[in-house]
C-alpha cells in the first residue's frame, strides 16, 4: 500500500528539495522584515521576536535565539507594520522546512520512502533539532566493535539501559529511520532529538554512535536497532523490489509526518 504526498505548505512548487535551514541568501523568496508572535507548545503564551532573514508565514515551525533557545516554537501572528528598538528583541533564527514531497508506503508504525528527495534526513533533523551554532564544534570517534542485527543479544549494553531502549522503540519515539547504502541514521525522541548514526552491512552494526554523548551503548541507539530490523523486515517482505532499486529507505513514524508535513497546512495533496 503506497500513497503520494505533495506541495503541503506554503513553499513554492519548484523548491522540490529545499534547504533543512533557509539562509537568508539561500531563500527563493526575499526576506520580508516582521515582528512575529511564537507560540511554544507548554508555555501557553506567545512571545514576541524580531524577523529579518526569512518570509515568515502564519504556521511556520521556527527557531529563536534568546532564553526559549532550542525549543521548537509556531508563528501565531506576523505584524509587518511596526517600530521597535531592535536590542529589546530577540530574532527568530531559523525556519523548519515542513515541505514533504514523494511517494510512502505503509511500513507498521511508519510510511517507508525510497525516493531519497522525498524527507532526506538534514530536512526532518531540524523538525527536532535546533540547527548547530556557527561556534559549535563536534568531534565523534568510533571503535571497532561490531555485531548483528538479527542478534541483539551480542550488543554490548547494559540489561536495564536495553529495556529502557525497548520501551522507546515500543512508544515508536524512533520517529526517523534511514538507510542510505550502508550509512543508517536516526532520530530518536526521549527528553529531547537525539540523532543515532551507525553503518549496516551483510547483517552487521559498526559504527554506533548517539549525541546524547554518552561512553556507552544508550537506550536511543537500542531503540534504533529494534526499529531498524522490524522495518527492514517489512521492507524485505513487501518492497523487496523497491528497495533494491534505490539502496535507500527513510522510515518516519506515522504520526510525525501528519503532524509536521500535514496538520495546520491549507494546501497540498495526497493520493491513496
Ligand atoms: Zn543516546
Amino acid at each position: 500500500m503506497a500513497f503520494k504526498i505533495s506541495g503541503f505548505g506554503n513553499y513554492d512548487a519548484e523548491k522540490k528539495v529545499a534547504p533543512a535551514i533557509q539562509e537568508k541568501e539561500e531563500q527563493g523568496t526575499v526576506a520580508r522584515k516582521s515582528v512575529v508572535q511564537v507560540c511554544f507548545p507548554g508555555k501557553g503564551m506567545a512571545l514576541s521576536y524580531y524577523n529579518d532573514l526569512f518570509d515568515l508565514k502564519v504556521g511556520d515551525l521556527v527557531y529563536v535565539d534568546g532564553k526559549l533557545e532550542g525549543q521548537l516554537g509556531r508563528v501565531v501572528e506576523i505584524t509587518y507594520n511596526f517600530k521597535i528598538k531592535v536590542s529589546e528583541y530577540k530574532k527568530v533564527i531559523a525556519v523548519c522546512n515542513t515541505e514533504v514531497h514523494g511517494q510512502f508506503f505503509m511500513a507498521g508504525s511508519h510510511f517507508v520512502t525510497f525516493d531519497p528527495t522525498a524527507l532526506p534526513a538534514e530536512q526532518i533533523t531540524m523538525w527536532f533539532k535546533a540547527p548547530a551554532k556557527e561556534e559549535d564544534e563536534y568531534e565523534s570517534g568510533t571503535d571497532d566493535s561490531t555485531f548483528r542485527l538479527d542478534d541483539l543479544k551480542t550488543m554490548n549494553i547494559n540489561p536495564t539501559i536495553a529495556e529502557r531502549g525497548h520501551d522507546y522503540y515500543m512508544e515508536n519515539r524512533v520517529r526517523y529511520i534511514s538507510l542510505n547504502g550502508n550509512r543508517g541514521y536516526a532520530i530518536v525522541e526521549g527528553s529531547e532529538g537525539y540523532v543515532v548514526e551507525f553503518e549496516y552491512a551483510n547483517g552487521e552494526i559498526s559504527k554506533l554512535v548517539c549525541d546524547c554523548f554518552c561512553s556507552y551503548n544508550c537506550k536511543h541507539e537500542f531503540a534504533a536497532m529494534l526499529q531498524l530490523r522490524e522495518t527492514l523486515e517489512l521492507i524485505e517482505k513487501h518492497y523487496a523490489e523497491e528497495f533494491a532499486r534505490t539502496g535507500y529507505f527513510a522510515a518516519v513514524n506515522k504520526g510525525t509526518l501528519f503532524a509536521f508535513a500535514i496538520d495546520g497546512k491549507e494546501t497540498g495533496s495526497f493520493t491513496l
